[in-house]
């Protein structure tokens, strides 16, 4: 019978991509990594709670992807090429088969991403899965969410609103078409789009807790304001069926990009592939005010953001 280390070793010890600069991966007290001179190492990291951020009984491969995705989604939003992660699993239980389904859903992200697990933690508990993530930019490259001036265009990748419909639905006990379940349990870190973006957009974050939160996280930090343009908003076809602004501008899941250009940059960035669609949905303004346009001219008031931990809103999935 394995002891539960070599359970973790077994699943653990080889997982994501293999790199160069791996002096020492899993196995002994640290890792030990190579940077090279040039760049600035990029640090992020993410915890998804059984119960808050997933259905304790979901698919544990899904889960393994989810949980390295939003950390990758992070990256992507400064620009930065994905190198390295961490996982710190609290299990209830060392379930072999759970673990061999985490790992096929993270180790495929990770050789994808040309990540390499290069340690963590295992302890008993609630299932609770944090994950760091290491990557690096250029010195002083990376894009920040402050750099966003009067006069650029806001933009976002892919489309708004899936995985806050995929929830709504699953809540609701309706069926899901699979493309909108994968919007939800299968996000794609924008990972090439934050590496195309990193000289060319002002601002960038990605969109975790909904468009009007996380764009609100930019203007704040950028001192500005911006006007959206609802009619403009890349909507697949089962969100705009919905007709809920909500979905597209205040549920989180979505990690696509939203990122501000600077207007005289626009020719640049069609010429460049991001590997997804990108729209530009409206304007920095020099006004603090986020408003969004409805297409009958009149200005949508929103009842809520994006979802707060600590805030009053009940129950559900959220954004990280
Ligand atoms: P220590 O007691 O020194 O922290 P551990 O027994 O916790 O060592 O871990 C032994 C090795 O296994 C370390 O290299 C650690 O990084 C790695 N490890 C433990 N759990 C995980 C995990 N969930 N994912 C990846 N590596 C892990
Ligand atoms: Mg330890």
């Amino acid at each position: 019978m394995a002891s539960e280390f070599d359970l973790i070793r077994t699943h653990f010890a080889d997982l994501g991509a293999h790199r160069g600069d791996v002096l020492l991966g899993v196995g002994d007290d640290c890792a030990l990594l190579r940077m090279d001179a040039d760049r600035e190492l990029a640090v992020s990291i993410d915890t998804l709670v059984a119960g808050v951020h997933f259905v304790p009984d979901c698919d544990p491969c899904d889960l393994g992807h989810k949980a390295l995705a939003v950390g990758l989604s992070d990256l992507a939003a400064m620009g930065a090429e994905p190198l390295w992660a961490t996982l710190a699993l609290t299990l209830p239980a060392a379930d072999p088969s759970w673990l061999a389904g985490f790992c096929r859903g993270f180790g495929a992200l990770a050789t994808a991403q040309g990540v390499r697990l290069v340690g963590g933690d295992t302890t008993r508990g609630p299932l609770t899965i944090s994950v760091q993530v290491h990557g690096s930019v250029p010195t002083g490259a990376a894009v920040q969410r402050k750099g966003a001036r009067s006069g650029d265009l806001v933009c976002v990748t892919g489309t708004l609103g899936d995985a806050g419909l995929a929830l709504r639905l699953a809540l609701d006990g309706e069926s899901l078409p699979e493309a909108l379940r994968l919007r939800l349990d299968r996000p794609e870190p924008r990972v090439g789009a934050g590496l195309a973006l990193r000289d060319l957009a002002s601002a960038m974050i990605d969109v975790s807790d909904g468009l009007v939160a996380d764009l609100g996280h930019v203007l704040a930090a950028s001192g500005v304001g911006a006007e959206i343009d609802l009619a403009a908003l890349p909507l697949s076809p089962a969100v705009a069926q919905a007709r809920d602004w909500a979905l597209p501008l205040c549920s989180g899941d979505d990690y696509e990009l939203c990122f501000t250009l600077p207007p005289d940059r626009q020719g640049a960035l069609s010429r460049r592939p991001l590997g997804c669609r990108w729209t530009a949905i409206g304007r920095i303004t020099d006004s603090p005010d986020l408003i969004c346009r409805l297409p009958d001219g009149a200005s949508w008031r929103s009842e809520h953001g994006g979802y707060d931990h600590f805030g009053n809103q009940t129950g559900g999935e959220s954004g990280p």
